[in-house]
């Protein structure tokens, strides 16, 4: 196995759904592209519970049905004291899927090759080749032959172990507080909702983190935890919080496979490209903190970067300040999310068994049927406990229950003034009913627990959560 050419426009490292993505837009762009991959088989062993938001991947790649396991609409959230609370959707659309990461990953890398990129697997890239400081390549090592390419790009997907960013001088390090270790079974012989991912959360069960019961097919699921090593305080090993979890909740399961690895739950990078080389996926730690779900995110990030790639190429421009427009429109369309998600993140593991539970009584009534979307449950909990609210702030809350859609947001903020918007049922939040479905007066007595006083109408005021600054919520003008 021998690279076809002496140099490529564009090395990416690593075979995940982020670096084939990178692949197959680079390749799609016209770019010369070379793949490499350290494993023998791509996609396995597979380190996943391999659940994705079907809406938002469905953007980037096709899906064949061989690939899909299980089709889910609910999910059960379990908190401490056993109670199960099961969150829906009335929109038909929003569905989740159980892939086969095993032939998925492949597909992609097959998918990669089709557009035209190279791919050579069992091989190790070793470290990047600098010339005055620049990087213009990749050293490689396939089987027992150490060898140099040259490139101009080279896009690091080599996963959470990533050690590209660091070898290109970006600092790509986590603390102990921001890396959940994962570890899982894949089991048979069990019972479940088959339509329906079960997520338990509590300190007995996954120290700021949860377990997880993700359905592979009838009796199949993948079942397991992720949790924060640096707050275990028994002395105990995520496995044995695993083992612990199966005897209790599946006794009679019989464990197929194994595997465990890390998972960032941190903000954003302040730096993911610079001169010659873009971080993608886990490479540049872009799961969302808050679910741990990396799949997506490393497939958007993945294509925005092939594609960036492949128009460097052709500007003859790979410097940082061109491929920044890959860190911007990442931000764009996800990016922003994650600082966002972290917060909430840190609101779930900040709150007792206790108070999870009490928020749970509180909400024994509530209706879950469109609790599935972000926004909604955010909705929810806060309705039971301010402090979420407090600790997101104006600014995150008005992303959370504005439109991730930035296009038509001047249309939808009329359409929903005026009352004529029919989209009722958007992915991902549950947005403007919150605010605009209630008298104001009503809203910040929802927001902040306190009857706004008669006196106050019209008074600049501070937004729950907010430092410093004032911000107006006379009339219907949006907080921030
Ligand atoms: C237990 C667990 C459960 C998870 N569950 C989910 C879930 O349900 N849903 C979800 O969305 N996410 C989940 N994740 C996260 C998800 O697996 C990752 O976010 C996702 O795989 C990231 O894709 P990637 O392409 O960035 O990296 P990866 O998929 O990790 O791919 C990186 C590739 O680079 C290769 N590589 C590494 N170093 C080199 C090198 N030097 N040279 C050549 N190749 C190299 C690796 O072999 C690997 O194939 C889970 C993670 C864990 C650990």
């Amino acid at each position: 196995m021998k690279p076809m050419f002496d140099e490529y426009d564009v090395v990416v490292i690593g075979a995940g759904p982020g670096g084939s993505l990178a692949a197959r837009d680079a390749a799609k762009g016209g770019a010369r592209v070379l793949l490499i991959e350290k494993r023998q088989e791509i996609g396995d062993p597979v380190r996943c519970a391999e659940g994705i938001n079907a809406v938002r991947a469905l953007e980037y790649i096709d899906i064949p049905e061989r690939m899909v396991c299980s089709t889910i609409r609910k999910c059960g959230l379990i908190v401490p004291d056993g109670r199960r609370l099961v969150l829906e959707s009335k929109n038909v659309n929003l569905k989740g899927y159980i892939l086969d990461r095993k032939i998925f990953d492949r597909y992609l890398a097959e998918e990669a090759a089709r557009a035209g990129a190279e791919i050579l697997v069992k091989t190790t890239a070793t470290g990047l080749i600098k010339e005055d400081g620049k990087i213009c390549g990749v050293t490689m090592r396939h089987l027992d032959k150490t060898f140099s390419m040259r490139c101009r790009i080279v896009i690091g997907a080599d996963g959470v172990e990533s050690k590209v960013g660091r070898w290109a001088g970006i600092d790509t390090s986590l603390g102990l507080d921001y890396i959940e270790s994962g570890v899982q079974y894949l089991m048979s012989g069990i019972k479940f909702d088959s339509d329906c991912i079960d997520i338990y959360m509590g300190n007995e069960v996954a120290p700021s983190g949860y377990a997880w019961v993700f359905p592979k097919g009838e009796d199949k699921a993948n079942v397991g935890i992720g949790l924060l090593g640096s707050r275990i305080r028994d002395g105990g090993r995520p496995i044995d919080y695993l083992n612990k979890f199966v005897e209790k909740h599946f006794p009679e399961g019989k464990i197929l496979e194994m595997n465990y690895g890390g998972i960032p739950v941190t903000n954003e990078l302040k730096q993911l490209v610079a001169d010659n080389i873009m971080l993608v996926g886990d490479a540049g730690r872009l799961t969302d903190p808050l679910t741990g779900g990396g799949i997506v995110n490393a497939i958007v990030s993945g294509s925005i970067a092939g594609k960036t790639a492949a128009e460097a190429i052709k500007a003859g421009d790979c410097s940082e300040k061109m491929l920044k427009k890959y860190a911007k429109e990442w931000h764009d369309v996800l990016g922003k999310f994650i600082d966002r998600d972290n917060i909430i993140k840190e609101y779930f593991v900040s709150i007792s068994d206790e108070e999870a539970n009490r928020i749970a009584e509180k909400l024994k009534d509530a209706d879950f049927s469109n609790a599935m979307e972000l926004g909604n449950l955010i909705k929810l909990v806060s309705s039971a406990d301010k402090k979420l609210l407090l600790k997101l702030g104006a600014n995150e809350i008005k992303h959370l229950f504005w439109s991730p859609d930035r296009t038509d947001t001047r249309k939808k903020r009329a359409s929903f003034r005026t009352g004529t918007s029919t989209d009722s049922h958007p992915v991902q939040t549950g947005r403007l009913s919150f605010f605009y479905s209630h008298h104001p007066g009503e809203k910040w007595k929802r927001m902040t627990g306190q009857k706004k006083k008669r006196s106050d109408k019209g008074k600049k005021t501070s937004w729950p959560g907010q430092k410093g600054k004032n911000i107006r919520t006379k009339g219907k003008t949006l907080p921030g």
